[in-house]
């Protein structure tokens, strides 16, 4: 099998079906086999698994997948791309692509459909433009998903990362502490991809707690008030935090809260832990009208 993980594939391929790269559709694509063999390693994907790729763009990640997995299925929304799929991934009889937007499928649904049901691994080089959205609906799908390894922008990658006290800290940090461990599995360089993206990327694990990393009586609004101090990031939480009807609480009861906690009553959101925000959002809500 020719791979298409190289620079010479990757234009021949284009070139066959006359495409180019659509920006408008976050394209890059990966020509660096090392890079290609980093990511299916890290994401430990073995015959027993069911893998959900997000965008394979004209297969070179799905070709790795589909040798080392039992079951790939491939969500891509370029439809320019379904004929091209076909033919380079013609030799897998394991791989199922589909032409849908992945913020629009139902997980679950194919979750159930292709793996019983059965937690399945997720493995992709991301579309920037849309990394939080899909990362986010990931989590919250309530899919069972293992573990998600994909490819993101360096920043990005840094920003899951991260802890209180950090200037890339921020929800999504938090959004991803509250539901998986992450860790950074090596950073790539533009040179890697075909066309050149104009910012460093990385690979980045996030392997899922069987339960939340804390515990909290409404997640809902521990995230209304997570997104509300980093939207706000200059102001104290109690200005913010008050300033937002959604939450229903005064700038008295949020720094009553605080006094609670033994935290100043001038502290902003980001030298609050997850474990923080989680007892904020118990009192607050006890106190909220
Ligand atoms: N996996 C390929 C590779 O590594 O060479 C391509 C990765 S490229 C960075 C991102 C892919 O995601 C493209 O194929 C793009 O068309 C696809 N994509 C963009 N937005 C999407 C969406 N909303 N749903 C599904 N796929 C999408």
């Amino acid at each position: 099998m020719a791979y298409l993980g190289n620079p010479a594939r990757t234009k021949e391929v284009l070139a066959k079906f006359g495409m180019s790269a659509k920006k408008k559709f976050g394209q890059n694509f990966l020509i660096d086999s090392g890079v290609l063999d980093g990511i299916v390693s890290a994401a430990g994907v073995t015959k027993d698994d069911c893998v959900l790729e997000i965008g394979p763009g004209i297969g070179s990640l799905t070709q790795y997948l589909a040798e080392s997995a039992g079951k790939v299925v491939a969500v891509e929304i370029d439809k320019t791309l379904i004929p091209v799929l076909a033919d380079t991934l013609s030799e897998y009889d394991n791989v199922t692509v589909i032409n849908e937007d992945v913020l629009k499928v139902d997980i679950e649904a194919i979750v159930k459909e292709y793996n019983g049901g059965n937690p399945i691994k997720v493995v992709a080089n991301l579309p920037y433009y849309i990394t939080t959205p899909i990362i986010m609906k990931l989590f919250e799908s309530g899919a069972p998903i293992e573990s998600i390894t994909v490819m993101v922008q360096k920043e990005v990658a840094d920003r899951m990362a991260m802890g209180p006290g950090n200037k890339d800290y921020g929800s999504l940090s938090l959004a991803v502490g509250y539901y998986a461990k992450a860790s950074e599995v090596m950073d790539v360089p533009p040179s890697s991809f075909i066309p050149q993206p104009g910012v460093g990327s990385a690979v980045v694990k996030l392997t899922r707690y069987s339960e939340p990393a804390v515990c909290v009586q409404d997640e809902k609004y521990m995230f209304e008030i997570i997104r509300t101090s980093f939207n706000q990031r200059r102001k104290t939480l109690s200005n913010s935090l008050a300033n937002n009807p959604a939450l229903r609480v005064s700038r008295d009861q949020v720094q009553a809260a605080l006094a609670e906690m033994g935290i100043d009553e001038k502290a902003r959101g980001e030298i609050l832990s997850l474990e923080q925000f989680a007892r904020l959002s118990d009192i607050l809500q006890r106190s909220s009208a």
